[in-house]
């Protein structure tokens, strides 16, 4: 099985990435955080710029992923921006709240999504990078006790269309979040080499 340091300073993304590829790659915490400028204007660019450090810090196959969540009538609040908003606010209860009211005064459409880039940093010549999205919008309130950040106010689309947010439905989220869909074509993407290699010996 192939394996992979970790380079994220968020538990709870260390903790969500060790279940989604528990069966796929070996997922190793970083000895150490590393304190990365996130500069990139996208997903990609930051992914690149983790995972890089990562790989050179510790010369090894490395892991990073970059992620946020878009509201699309307020594209540039969030975005890659997500962990950096309203820094004046450190607790995120307080950040979901302030989103609801930019979200309400003056009314705006609630549609939102997550996403989430993986860069696999082998080599300098082999990276990889895999995207996931899950399509949602802004609830009206915070709701829920798991996850993590924007959770308790985001509503995924479900079919059940029950109107509960992220941070009520951890077992779902395990399986159809962002993060698990980009780590679902991972998985496949690293599964298919190891049987090429093996099918040509
Ligand atoms: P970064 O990827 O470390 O730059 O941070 C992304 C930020 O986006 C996090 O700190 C959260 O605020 C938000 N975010 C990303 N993924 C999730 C998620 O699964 N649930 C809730 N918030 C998330």
């Amino acid at each position: 099985m192939k394996s992979f340091l970790l380079g994220t300073g968020n538990a709870h993304k260390a903790e969500e990435f060790k279940e989604l590829f528990q069966d796929a790659l070996k997922i190793n915490a970083a000895p150490r955080t590393l304190e990365i400028d996130e500069t990139g204007k996208t997903f990609i660019e930051n992914a690149l710029i983790k995972a890089r450090a990562y790989y050179e810090t510790y010369k090894v196959p490395a892991l990073a992923d970059d992620s946020g969540l878009v509201i699309e009538e307020m594209p540039d609040i969030l975005g890659v921006q997500s962990a950096r908003f309203a820094p004046e606010l450190p607790e995120y209860a307080d950040k979901c709240l302030k989103l609801i009211e930019l979200v309400n005064n003056p009314q705006k459409e609630r549609k939102a999504y997550f996403v989430c880039v993986l860069c696999f940093y082998l080599s300098p010549d082999e990276i990889y990078f895999f995207e996931g999205r899950l399509q949602g919008m802004i609830g009206a309130e915070l709701k829920g006790a798991n996850g993590f950040g924007y959770d308790p106010i985001f509503i995924p689309e479900r079919k059940e269309n029950d109107g509960r947010s992220l941070a009520e439905l951890p077992e779902w989220k395990n399986e159809f979040s962002h993060r698990a869909k980009a780590a679902q074509a991972a998985s496949e993407f690293f599964k298919e080499s190891v049987d090429k290699t093996r099918n040509k010996t």
